[in-house]
């Protein structure tokens, strides 16, 4: 059992920390944000992550999980930090690493004599970060027996508990013999379960993290790109990527034609990896493309819209799903943002419905939208039908009264999740992407 706190309790670091009490490591979990906490100290889970909240009760009542809002004392009782705090999109579209600053300086503010602790960087940051955090601790602090890891989060929103539990790979970048054993104890109960451990250098670990979402994002891109030219020459994208899928070294996964990836990562993470390779004079000339991509890929289906209704002043638009995916209620970068700004740009009318994300969507963006309690309500006079996330709750419905609610009968599926013939046969024009 090691003693363990958490910076930064957000979608990952209340992972990370529940999932670490619940492999029977003590664990705090810190935040400077007062209603998060309070929540937690409640037992409300403040994010919609299946599973999670269960996990936190049990790991809070068996005593080896717990929360607060002062992250020195945190730090201070314990001998392995994990940082987990965000890194957003910077000015220059750099990783902001403001609040992993903030964090460093804590550490080394709260570093007592003869006491070797590690800073574990769980965020995901630009290669040379290891270094910064590094000097910034050195430069606070007289104590020198101090070690920086970096331990790359791999989980997805909407099965985060299930990743961090069961990983395909537990990334560990070290420079120091004892922090490696420190971090080998902390995933032993991961390992024994055979979850494959990499220990290698800092920075390489920095890397690994940047390079596996932009490798995700190209293959999105990839098949979006490709979506258009299937579209326009007659073929079926989900066709083509079932056919390449076979190919084991394709593989079926990421190969779904869509409107673009989103969310808190993707996004960012590649346009952060661009920039920082430009600072050392590296041209990433195909994640520049893969970037452009996905922003075209946005709002194609606005261009759809206008192909069929023509002028979208004063329609009525109804829209399933506003989450940036299914099961989370995460809305950075959520494809819905940028289709329902420019629908509005247009004087579209909106109606919208997300079966978990409304309310945070509503406070995010302050659009001015009519926000719906069921999908059928979307429908209401609707002179076309969107589905923008694939929420498992939008892929069986009544045919008949989505129909007898609608001013039209136009579908446009933004993730290719319906059957073209069969949603055809039930009387609806049925649009897909590339397809
Ligand atoms: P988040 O915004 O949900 O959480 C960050 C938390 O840090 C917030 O609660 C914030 O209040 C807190 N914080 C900020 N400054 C602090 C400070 N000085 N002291 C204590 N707390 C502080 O972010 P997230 O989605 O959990 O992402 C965190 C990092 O993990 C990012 O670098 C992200 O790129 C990376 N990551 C995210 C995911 C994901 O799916 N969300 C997956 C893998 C990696």
């Amino acid at each position: 059992m090691t003693k363990i706190s958490i910076v930064g309790t957000g979608y990952v670091g209340l992972v990370t920390g529940t999932c670490l009490a619940e492999a029977g490591h003590e664990v705090i979990c810190s935040d400077i944000n007062k209603e998060k906490i309070s929540l937690l100290q409640k037992g409300v889970c403040p994010i919609y992550e299946p599973g999670l909240e269960e996990l936190i009760k049990k790991n809070v009542e068996k005593k080896r999980l717990s929360f607060t809002t002062n992250v020195p004392c945190a730090i201070a009782n314990t001998q392995v930090v994990f940082s987990a705090v965000g890194t957003p999109m910077g000015e220059n579209h750099e990783a902001d690493l403001k609040y992993v600053k903030e964090v460093a300086k804590t550490f080394a503010q709260t570093l007592k004599q003869r006491e070797f602790k590690l800073f574990v960087n769980k965020s995901t940051v630009p290669v040379g970060t290891g270094d910064i955090v590094k000097k910034i601790i050195s430069d606070n602090s007289k104590n020198i027996d101090f070690d920086v890891i970096s331990n790359p989060e791999f989980l997805k929103e909407g099965a985060a508990v299930n990743d961090f539990l069961k990983p395909e790979r537990i990334v560990i970048g070290f420079s120091n013999q004892k922090s490696k054993e420190i971090m080998a104890e902390v995933y032993e109960p991961f390992t024994r379960q055979q979850s494959p451990i990499m220990f290698t250098d800092v920075k390489s670990a920095e890397l690994i993290k940047y390079a596996s979402n932009s490798m995700l994002a190209t293959r999105i891109s990839f098949m979006n790109e490709l979506a258009r030219f299937s579209e326009v020459v007659g073929a079926d994208i989900k066709e083509v990527a079932k056919g390449m899928g076979f190919d084991s070294r394709i593989g079926p996964k990421f190969l779904q034609a869509g409107l673009g990836y989103g969310g808190s990562c993707f996004p960012k993470d590649v346009v952060a990896l661009i920039e920082s390779a430009k600072q050392v004079g590296v041209n990433l000339e195909l994640l520049k493309s893969v970037e452009k991509v996905n922003f075209i890929q946005k709002t194609i289906i606005v261009d759809k819209l206008e192909e069929e209704l023509g002028d979208l002043k004063g329609k009525t638009i109804g829209i399933w799903g506003l989450s940036f995916k299914p099961k989370t209620d995460d809305v950075r970068e959520a494809s819905a943002k940028y289709i329902i700004s420019k629908l509005l740009q247009k004087k579209a009318k909106i109606q919208a419905y997300d079966p978990i994300t409304n309310e945070n969507f509503k406070q995010e963006f302050n659009f001015d939208i009519t926000y719906c309690s069921t999908k059928e309500e979307v429908c209401k006079s609707a002179n076309a039908l969107v589905l923008i996330t694939e929420w498992d709750e939008f892929r069986i419905f009544n045919s008949q009264e989505i129909l007898g609610l609608m001013n039209s009968n136009l579908l446009i599926d933004g993730r290719n999740i319906y059957n073209p013939k069969k949603i055809q046969e039930k009387g609806f024009k049925y649009l897909g992407i590339g397809r």
